[in-house]
């Protein structure tokens, strides 16, 4: 077991050098091994007079981090606020995946005005970042150099996340939402297989067991933790403390921001980041990209992240197939679809305050269906289209190719309130265990390697070049779609870096028109097709029907056994609320109904 999860895990890193990245992830569960997926069903029988009579619900990643958003939802808490608690809980539990030291994004549908908002806590580069910081004599850093240096380190967002969502939404007292996990870090929690497995199996590639604070918590004693180990985290809640009495600027100055600097500061390859760069620091309330598609609405997150993917993909694949088409049909369709948007995302998006994204243009419905009218054969490279050539508006901007691979490391949770109002939150250090930095409790992030990290000076820039104070390209879409009245359908997402936009259009499609239920839709194979070869999950049923129906058809078929997902998808029906946790991961679904109060 121990060599097979070393072979994941190095599958992974090795991809990461190839211009077309693998999908393929690391996954606590044996390859082929499938799971019952996690579920709960919550039914209205009530006849209470609320607009919303369903109770709340939250599938998240870690069962500590789900029993702590219930714990929040009890209290009568905003879906936001147990959105924090949720997510300081993964990050004392999950911290492989994300944390305070990280960033994310954070879809939000208030139930009272119908509106879906968008924030973004997405990790800034340092004023001193330069466009070829990870290259040297002209080649690209080794991928474990640049993730495991102070240079990958951007301005961590989450906190500031937190204060601009808490602010616009929030029920509970800010200091309220984080006591769940204050409490856990000083009580102790068990130490995951998760986590045990990335500690063991991970160690031959990285500094964790080498940089100061990070080698004594996930090693004490020179070894790794184990699967049921009991741990205590008391710098993380001291930490956690600061900020629920001080509120968010305790993180953004003074102890906190300086230990995050001396971190960065610390050989090898030490970063630029600065105490100004940390105070600058500012999450961005920003609109979130809505489409339509049929009579829904799909509302996701908008650059530097992917959500808008997931309104490319359903638009494209419904100029594929028929209401009649038979499934593997229906699926070669998502395949066609995801080659054509995943190549207009790798040129077009980027942070959108410093690059022209047009994402209006690639979003309306004229470039879409000629999109679907000229798929790419299935053996060619897909390539960026030009919409503005497309819609007679002029031409596209001139950037670099660039398939940067974003390997997963990464956590997505879906949450609904007693009101009715829902988050959709993908949260992230980037890479397992971020730079392997430590500061004040919790690891540090390597999301600057995100950015297009190859530069050639003879070559245009990319779209998602590094720049000075920019936010990195992100794949990460958590997705919030409306029905017809713009009342709540589904919640959705998931991590798994480069593939998240694959993941999550698989669960929009499959319950929406492949009529599956939301465990089906979870626990059906990932199909992942960006670039040339499109990598099919052979280990879930029917896995190697699509592989082999793909192959017949012509397309380039790697099969991928250790897929990374991890989607928690809540769907409304008319009478109750469906729930799902991906069983790839170790997530569980907690919910309460009206009359169980
Ligand atoms: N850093 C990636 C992104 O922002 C996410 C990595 C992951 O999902 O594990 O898209």
């Amino acid at each position: 077991m121990r060599y097979l999860f070393s072979f994941v895990v190095l599958s992974l890193f090795m991809a990461c050098s190839e211009p077309v990245p693998s999908s393929s992830g690391t996954n606590p569960a044996s390859p082929g091994q499938t799971p019952a997926v996690e579920t709960a069903s919550v039914r209205d029988d009530s006849s209470t007079d609320s607009d919303w009579p369903f109770g709340y619900m939250a599938a998240v990643a870690n069962p500590y981090a789900t029993e702590a958003a219930a714990e929040i939802l009890a209290q009568g808490g905003h879906a936001v606020d147990a959105a924090i608690a949720a997510h300081t809980v993964l990050g004392l539990v999950e911290p492989e995946s994300s944390g305070l030291g990280g960033g994310g994004f954070m879809v939000v549908y208030q139930q009272d005005d119908k509106q879906v908002k968008f924030y973004d806590g997405r990790e800034t580069a340092p004023a001193g970042a330069t466009i070829d910081m990870f290259m040297r004599d002209g080649s690209e850093l080794g991928f474990f150099e640049a993730k495991e240096s102070g240079r990958a380190v951007g301005v961590p967002g989450a906190v500031a996340l937190y204060k601009l969502a808490h602010d616009a939404h929030g029920k509970l007292p800010w200091a309220a939402v984080f006591q769940p996990a204050i409490r856990l870090a000083n009580e102790g929690f068990v130490v995951t297989g998760k986590m045990a497995n990335f500690l063991s199996g991970f160690r031959q590639y990285t500094m964790l067991d080498e940089f100061e604070g990070s080698a004594e918590y996930f090693y004490p004693g020179g070894e790794p933790l184990q699967a049921g180990d009991f741990l205590r985290n008391p710098e993380y809640a001291a930490t956690l403390t600061r900020v629920a009495e001080e509120g968010a600027q305790a993180f953004y100055s003074g102890e906190i921001a300086e230990a995050i600097v001396t971190a960065v500061q610390a050989e090898p390859n030490p970063g630029t980041l600065t105490m100004e760069d940390i105070a600058n620091y500012q999450a961005v309330a920003r609109d979130a990209v809505c489409g339509d598609w049929r009579e829904l609405q799909i509302c996701s997150a908008t650059p530097p992240s992917s959500g808008a993917m997931q309104i490319m993909v359903a638009n494209i694949y419904d100029g594929l197939v028929t209401e009649d088409s038979p499934l593997m049909e229906k699926v070669q369709a998502f395949v066609d679809a995801q080659r054509l948007a995943y190549a207009d995302r790798d040129y077009y998006f980027g942070d959108p305050d410093r690059v022209d994204v047009p994402l209006e243009q690639l979003l309306n419905t004229d470039y879409l269906n000629y999109r679907s009218e000229n798929p790419i054969p299935p053996a060619d490279m897909p390539t960026h289209g030009d919409p503005a050539a497309i819609l007679g508006n002029g031409t596209a901007a001139v950037w670099m190719e660039d398939s940067t691979a974003e390997p997963a490391g990464t956590t997505h949770y879906s949450i609904v309130d007693d009101d009715g109002n829902a988050v959709s939150v993908t949260m992230t250090v980037e890479s397992i265990f971020g730079s392997a930095r430590w500061a004040a409790g919790f690891v540090l992030n390597n999301q600057l390697t995100d950015f297009a990290r190859v530069y050639d000076p003879d070559e245009p820039e990319a779209a998602n070049a590094v720049r000075p104070s920019a936010r990195p390209r992100s794949s990460m879409s958590p997705t919030i779609v409306l029905d017809s009245n713009d009342d709540l359908y589904m919640v959705t997402g998931s991590p798994g870096g480069n593939s998240i936009p694959a993941y999550t259009a698989k669960t929009i499609l499959g319950i929406v028109d492949w009529n599956l239920s939301v465990a089906e839709a979870i626990s059906f194979p990932n199909i992942i097709a960006r670039g040339q070869a499109v990598h099919v999950e052979t280990g879930m049923q029917p896995g190697a029907e699509v592989a082999s129906y793909l192959q017949e058809a012509g397309y380039v078929v790697e099969e991928s056994q250790g897929e990374n997902s991890g989607l928690h998808v809540i769907l409304v029906h008319e009478d109750r609320l469906e729930g799902g946790a991906d069983p790839r991961r170790e997530g569980t679904v907690l919910a309460r109904t009206p009359q169980d109060q």
